[in-house]
Order: structure tokens, then sequence, then C-alpha cells
């Protein structure tokens, strides 16, 4: 059975004492709503993994970090291995989201790598995929993200691909405001699991999570968790308001 996952996305926003005073708050809200059956994920800046993993301990909330890089030690200045966040026993990192493609010029190749990285350091991956607004106008958004998945994960073993959380973000919806309709959510998240079928075989695919991100919101949250092969969310702006998140993780129980 495939997990439900709401997971928030800080990127590079708040201070120590503002991420600590976010935690707390979250820890008050978010533990009263949080069940069995979803799994609650906050993705913190890398100063703040440890302490967050610290304050967390033993409650329902999972920490994760929001990139790792594809080698395992060395002079690479500035890089955070999975290495280090496994000696830190952080469970899951972001792998492959739109603004390291865009900013940071991510490959494909450099992704299966990360990939890789984290899954040989007991790293549950989220690894993202989703395309930019021109690609969708010229309707080869189902390509692009088929790409993207074929690129970086088809390598991967059953057994390994099994333990990869993806998360389907259109470019075009994250931090705009913009949310896809239920329908287009829907509609990619089936064309991803048919594609991982295609090469898998459907148990695997059936056994994959497929999260969906872009201004996911307390106010639609619950449409787009309802879709079918929609197992919850990737969720940056909201996630860094605590009644909001908690809303949010509320929707994934209802
Ligand atoms: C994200 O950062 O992954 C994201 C989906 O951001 P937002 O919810 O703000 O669109």
């Amino acid at each position: 059975m495939r997990k439900k996952i709401v997971a928030g996305n800080w990127k590079m926003n708040k201070n120590f004492e503002e991420a600590k005073a976010l935690v707390a708050e979250l820890l008050g809200m978010v533990e009263a709503e949080a069940s069995t059956t979803t799994e609650v994920v906050v993705c913190v800046p890398f100063p703040y993994l440890l302490t967050v993993q610290q304050l967390t301990a033993g409650k329902s909330i999972k920490v994760g970090a929001q990139n790792c890089s594809e080698h395992t030690s060395g002079a690479f200045t500035g890089e955070v291995s999975a290495p280090m966040l496994q000696s830190l026993h952080i469970p899951f990192v972001i792998i492959g989201h739109s603004e390291r493609r865009q900013y940071f010029a991510e490959s494909y190749a450099q992704l299966a790598k990360k990939t890789d990285q984290a899954l040989a350091n007991n790293l549950t991956p989220i690894f993202c995929c989703g395309e930019p607004l021109e690609v969708r106008e010229k309707n080869e958004h189902e390509k692009l993200v088929k790409e993207q998945i074929e690129a970086s994960l088809f390598h991967l073993s059953a057994t390994d691909l099994q333990k990869v959380v993806i998360a389907y973000e259109p470019v075009w919806a994250i931090g705009t405001g913009k949310t896809a309709s239920a329908q287009q959510a829907q509609d990619m998240h089936a064309v991803i699991r048919q594609h991982l079928a295609s090469k898998y075989g459907a148990a695997v695919a059936n056994s994959i999570s497929i999260l969906y991100g872009g201004s996911v919101n307390a106010g639609n949250a619950a449409e787009l968790f309802a879709c079918t092969d929609v197992d919850g969310g990737l969720v940056g702006g909201a996630s860094l308001k605590s009644r909001e998140f908690t809303d949010i993780v509320k929707a994934m129980k209802a």
C-alpha cells in the first residue's frame, strides 16, 4: 500500500529563531491531526536540520533536506553529502526541485546520481518533476515529465524505485498561486504511474507515492488529495504558516 505524505518545503526561508518557533507551533497543531496513515515531513534549510530533528524526535513530524550532493565526499566546497544527512538520521531529501533544475542547472544525469546517493544512504528521495508553462502550452508536458522520470529514475532496480517518492510539480504552479486543477493533477499522476508501470509493472507502479506540488493551500488541498492517483502534497509557501499547513494535513485525513 502506498503512503499518504504531506511534505513542506521551506526553501530558503526563516531565520533560526523563526524556524524553531514554527516547529513548536507545528508540534502543537499537526501532532493532534497526525494519523497513522499520513506521513508529515518538513524539509528545512541545512543549518536547521539537526535542531528540527531533535525538536521533533519521537513525534509524528519527520525531517527532510532540500538537496544533497551527487558525490560521496571530497573537495566540493559548500556541498552537503547524503552520508552527512544519514549521519544525522535525516529520513527524507528532495531531489531535482524545479528551482534546482532552473537556477543550478541540475542535469538529468546529476539527478540520477543524487537519487543513487540518497538511496545508498537510506534516505527517501522526494524526486520532483514537472513542466514549465511553455511546454504545457505546446501540449508537450506528458512527454517532458516522462523523459525526466525515465532519465533520472529508470536505471533503478524495482526494489530501489519503490523507495522513491515522486512529486509532480508543474513549474507554472509553483509559488504563483495558480494551482493545477484536480483533473490536470490526476491526469498527469495517472500518466506518471502508467509510465512507471510500463517499465516496472503495475504492482510496483501502484506502490509508489506520487505527490502533487504547486500552490497547494488549505482551500484546494482536499480536492487535490481526493484524486485517485494523488497521494499527498509537496507544499512550499503554505508550509511556512502553521495553521495553513495543519489544515492541509487535515485535508489529507478527510
Ligand atoms: C514547492 O516549493 O515545491 C512548491 C510547490 O511551492 P508552492 O507550494 O509555494 O507553490
